[in-house]
């Protein structure tokens, strides 16, 4: 699908729409990985991503369509997450090769991070805002590593023995 420059607002704005959707952090690596490379994708599969939040249903199935290696993440995706959060893009059945997926690395970062973008106001938004004062919160709810990693045994060898005990109590 192609559109083509009208030179319209509306086109010119559906076009941004449309690269938005898809200038998610790990497309930009994908991009960045992939440059040097004379379009030769296997060099994905000897990658790990390190990325904030855990990547969106989308981000989860180009990265398994590329057979990345690992992906570790800060904080879950509640809302759009396909590494286990909403679906399990990752795993399971499918043509491509499954891939592991270790959240919590710098969670209370992540999570920070993100909610102090959300409580800007928005200067682009079309209706103004109600004169709703947001207000950042500062409690860190507990999250389940048991969802994401299937043994103590996996959780030790990525996190380190030292701390079994956060897998344990989780
Ligand atoms: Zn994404």
């Amino acid at each position: 699908m192609s559109i083509k420059d009208t030179g319209s607002d509306h086109f010119k704005h559906m076009q941004e729409a449309l690269e938005m959707a898809t200038r998610h952090a790990e497309f930009l690596a994908i991009d960045e990985a992939l440059k040097d490379q004379d379009s030769n994708n296997d060099v994905i599969s000897e990658c790990d991503l390190y990325v904030t939040v855990e990547p969106c249903v989308m981000c989860a199935s180009a990265l398994r369509q590329l057979r990345i290696r690992r992906v570790f993440f800060g904080c879950a995706n509640d809302r759009f997450g396909g590494c286990g959060s909403v679906l399990w893009i990752n795993q399971g059945p499918g043509p491509d090769p499954e891939y592991k997926c270790y959240p919590g690395f710098y969670r209370e970062e992540a999570i920070m991070l993100l909610r102090k973008f959300y409580v800007q106001e928005n200067e682009k938004a079309p209706v103004p805002h109600t004169k709703k004062v947001r207000e950042l919160k500062y409690n860190i709810e507990t999250m389940s590593y048991k969802h994401y990693v299937q043994s103590l045994e996996e959780f030790i060898q990525v996190y380190g023995k030292e701390n079994k005990e956060i897998y344990i109590n989780s």
